[in-house]
């Protein structure tokens, strides 16, 4: 499935919107049965719900438990691993989690930056990718380590990129621009914008990613009012989480 076939999550016939307890977006990935990943607001105003508290929620319906990284903004990522044991830290400090435990909701917050949903066989990541992070490569960084933890080629994972900043609304300084590369650079009049997105989907065809093993929800946090929330849009404490779990069976 390519991101053309996927187009907008809105209108995609596989999402799925529940109320209770949050609004939500979720969908399970198409072709992997059993796994889903999602994407709620978590705005620690109205009402009082911080990304952590919003997974906490997610989680415990689902008798899961919750792992929230505390990101940093770098290309760290942090393994669990099942063999070393049911005990997890929940908060772990990074901008990348791989995990092959199915017992975890993994999640990131965001504002703007891209939240990215790896699998690979018996293992998934979930990355935190904003502009800092692509340009320092937390994606083929977390593709290396998949290939060294499952043995698998890169045209065996799959890559989903979900709700971020769009080449509408990411305006850049001209140094930030010159950090990517040309094909994702856009010039609107005076304005000038990078296409996060594409620098992703760049990086993945790069390292050997296939595009029919590529999804990417074309919605743009910016203009996504009132589902998400945009730190460009509306400054302050607002985030969007986005989180990964396996169902039962
Ligand atoms: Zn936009």
């Amino acid at each position: 499935m390519t991101g053309r076939e996927v187009g907008n999550a809105a209108s995609a016939p596989n999402v799925r919107r529940e109320h209770e307890p949050l609004p939500l977006e979720e969908l399970e990935w198409p072709g992997r049965a059993g796994l889903r990943l999602g994407w709620t607001l978590a705005d620690t105003r109205v009402p009082a719900r911080t990304a952590r508290q919003a997974a906490e929620m997610l989680a415990a319906i689902r008798s899961l438990r919750a792992v929230v990284l505390r990101q940093v903004h770098s290309d760290r990522i942090c393994l669990i691993d099942s063999q070393r044991g049911p005990g997890v830290a929940l908060d772990p400090v990074g901008d990348g989690m791989i995990t092959d435990r199915t017992d975890l909701l993994i999640g990131v917050s965001a504002a703007d930056c891209a939240p990215l949903f790896l699998f690979a066989d018996a293992w998934t990541a979930i990355l935190h990718a904003g502009w800092r992070g692509v340009v320092q490569g937390i994606l083929p960084h977390a593709l290396e380590l998949l290939q060294l933890r499952t043995g698998l080629g890169i045209e065996q994972m799959r890559l989903a990129i979900g709700p971020c900043i769009g080449p509408c609304c990411f305006e850049v300084s001209p140094a930030v621009a010159s950090l990517f590369p040309a094909s994702v650079r856009r010039l609107h009049g005076q304005r000038r914008t990078v296409d996060i997105p594409g620098a992703v989907i760049d990086q993945w065809l790069r390292c050997g990613g296939g595009m029919a093993s590529l999804m990417r929800l074309d919605r743009c946090t910016v203009c996504s009012r009132p589902l998400m929330h945009s730190h460009r849009r509306d400054p302050g404490p607002g985030r969007n989480l986005a989180y990964l779990y396996h169902t039962p069976g």
